[in-house]
């Protein structure tokens, strides 16, 4: 004989027991933001609502603004990816516009999240904003162990500021509030300035412009300098496991791992190849390489994500070149 017993809530399977979040998004328009709204789709709890807003919403450099936007909301969560960002070419030029951008930008942001109580904030910083001196490879705890490299100074102490920013709202307030740490990003809807981009969309748009007036293709720098990319939809997979899972004080590393880590001219070969390119390809050595390298360690994501499975270089850059060359009317260029 079957008896119906009284259902206990635990034993109810967790998306009924959790209560419901709103999780608001800022920078929500951007690379990474684009990302997220993809996988979203796909992978949205029954209990989350996710709102993406961007400075078309309000500009978070302005506090009345900021507080209107995000009140309007009342997030309970909030993964702050909002910043000026943009390449080492351009951080050079702007330094100063960018330090005070961000800075305006998440002092609005903190300080509305810390009034209404939001239960926990994740901000974004990079891997790029470390130390130009340090040993290899580069653990989170680093991070405020020497200078930044020079031509990004203004980026780098803005995003450095959210780590401080963390820790003293933590200490006075008890908010729940840290940061994660991608590595060089790339993908779908990046800026794909010819000027100011970052070296992946960049080396895109130029491959292109080059196949289109059958020039050589110029790449500056050396070609030797090594990085660690991570494709943006990989990191959106890693932005939401944070906001779902993640709860430690201390800062964790987005990246693939060491061995994946490739020089600029294995990059140029792939997009070269990607993109069906057949002419010359010149390195303007006379253009500064950055630091040469920024190597990170990923032992602290892998104890926590061991099976994360990243996607190969050669296949996100080939959809991200698809996706440029489908939207090449409205992409940033
Ligand atoms: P992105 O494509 O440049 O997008 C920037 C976003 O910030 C846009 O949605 C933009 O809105 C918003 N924004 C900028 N100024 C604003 C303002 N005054 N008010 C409101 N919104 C504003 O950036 P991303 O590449 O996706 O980067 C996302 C996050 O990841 C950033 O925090 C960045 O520092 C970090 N990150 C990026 C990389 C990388 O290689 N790209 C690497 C590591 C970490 P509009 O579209 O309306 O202007």
């Amino acid at each position: 004989m079957r008896f119906h017993r009284f259902v206990d809530p635990k034993d109810l399977p967790n998306f009924i027991m959790d209560e419901k979040v709103t999780i608001l998004v800022t920078g929500g328009s951007g690379m990474l933001g684009y990302a997220l709204q993809r996988v979203v789709k796909v992978e949205k709890r029954p209990n989350e609502e996710w709102i993406f807003i961007n400075s078309k919403d309000g500009d978070l450099r302005d506090i009345n603004q900021t507080r209107k936007v995000i009140e309007k909301y009342m997030p309970t969560h909030v993964l702050h990816l909002a910043s000026a960002v943009s390449g080492m070419f351009r951080n050079i030029k702007f330094n100063s516009d960018v330090l005070l951008t961000n800075q305006s930008i998440n002092t609005n942001v903190y300080q509305v999240c810390k009034d209404i109580k939001v239960k926990k904030l994740i901000s974004c910083l990079s891997t790029c904003i470390y130390p130009d001196n340090v040993t290899y490879p580069i653990t989170e705890s680093m991070l405020h162990n020497g200078a930044p490299h020079i031509t990004s100074i203004g980026y780098s102490f803005s995003k450095r500021m959210l780590d401080v920013m963390n820790r003293c709202y933590r200490m006075q307030y008890g908010c729940n509030f840290l940061s994660v740490i991608p590595t060089n990003l790339y993908g779908p809807n990046d800026n794909f300035s010819l000027e100011d981009a970052h070296v992946i969309p960049g080396l895109i748009h130029k491959v292109h412009r080059c196949k289109k007036e059958d020039t050589p293709l110029i790449v500056w720098g050396t070609g030797k300098p090594l990085r660690q990319f991570i494709f943006s939809y990989d990191l959106a997979k890693l932005m939401i496991w944070a906001i779902r899972e993640y709860n430690d004080e201390e800062n964790i590393f987005f990246s693939v791992d060491e061995d994946d880590e490739i020089s600029i001219k294995e990059l140029v070969e792939i997009v070269v190849e990607e993109s069906g390119f057949k002419g010359d390809v010149v390195f303007d050595e006379t253009k500064t390489d950055g630091q040469y390298k920024k190597t990170v360690s990923t032992a602290k994501m892998r104890q926590f994500l061991p099976d994360f499975k990243f996607t190969p270089i050669r296949e996100g850059i080939r959809e991200t070149i698809r996706w440029f060359e489908e939207n090449y009317e409205t992409a940033r260029t």
